[in-house]
């Protein structure tokens, strides 16, 4: 807010005062721009599944549903049409939650044991695109003041991502601890990020390729989720990407801000 204060003198020598506020709602115009942008984009992203739903259903009671094979095809698609929904909900709830979060008092994570678990959740879909998820600990980390719960989502999600943009390939999950930092990197040889999107993985919704990530389960919130939480514990993450090579995601933890 500027104050910017004014002296008249009228004819008669009388003085006027006036006080004169200038605020700038540019910033507030931004924010209420990208809420409104927010509930236009979840609008979207729930209507997609749900078109399909009903799309699907219809043409099972128009008929389809006397067709055996048919009807197990459509149900299969609905099947995963709803997953996705429920999924999307799950992540615009965990989203809103984070984001409205004060950092509270938690005990200390075993990084070891959420990686593990994180690793076991995704084997099945890693071992379905022939991909092979290593763990590499050189140091054994604990994490001081960190929700478990926080973590293993910002692992499921890193790792799942991993999974979802690799095929026939490898995924090392390293942990490293100096005097000053403690770091969690997960590097891919998947299809890699190209370099100009690299500054908007992270943003709600923003997706290289919209079909892989559809079609491999994506909701496109999985990075701003693991964003907030970073923010949270005041962890920075770096991203590296070669296309076609693969990608790296690093998680830097402070030692001074445990
Ligand atoms: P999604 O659910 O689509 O994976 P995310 O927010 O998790 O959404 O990621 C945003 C986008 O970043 C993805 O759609 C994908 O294009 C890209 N991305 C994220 N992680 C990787 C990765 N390990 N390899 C390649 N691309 C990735």
């Amino acid at each position: 807010i500027v104050y910017i204060t004014m002296v008249a003198v009228g004819r008669s020598g009388k003085v006027y005062e006036y006080l004169l506020l200038i605020k700038d709602v540019t910033q507030l115009r931004g924010l209420e721009e990208m809420k409104y942008q927010f509930v236009s984009n979840v609008s979207h992203e729930l209507k997609t599944p749900l078109t399909s739903i009903q799309g699907f259903v219809e043409t099972l009671q128009a008929g389809a549903i006397e067709n055996k094979e048919v009807a197990y095809r459509f149900l299969n698609i609905i099947d995963i049409e709803t997953k996705r929904l429920y999924r999307l909900i799950q992540d615009i709830l965990l989203l809103s939650e984070i984001e409205n979060m004060d950092k509270q008092e938690y005990g200390d994570v075993k990084v070891a044991s959420v990686i593990e678990n994180c690793m076991s959740l995704l084997q099945e879909q890693a071992d379905k695109k022939s991909v092979k998820i290593v763990f590499n600990e050189e140091q054994s980390l604990v994490i001081k003041n960190m929700s478990e719960d926080h973590l293993t989502q910002m692992m499921m999600n890193l790792l799942g991502n991993a999974v979802r943009y690799t095929d026939n390939g490898a995924i090392i999950i390293t942990t490293q601890e100096n005097s000053k930092q403690q770091i969690i990197t997960i590097r891919d040889s998947g299809i890699g990020i190209p370099e100009e999107s690299i500054p908007h993985i992270f943003e709600r919704f923003y997706r290289v390729d919209k079909g892989r990530s559809r079609q491999s389960g994506g909701t496109g919130l999985g990075l701003s989720i693991v964003k907030h939480i970073a923010k949270l514990y005041e962890i920075k993450i770096e991203v590296s990407s070669e296309l076609g090579e693969g990608t790296c995601f690093r998680l830097i933890l402070n030692k001074e801000n445990e």
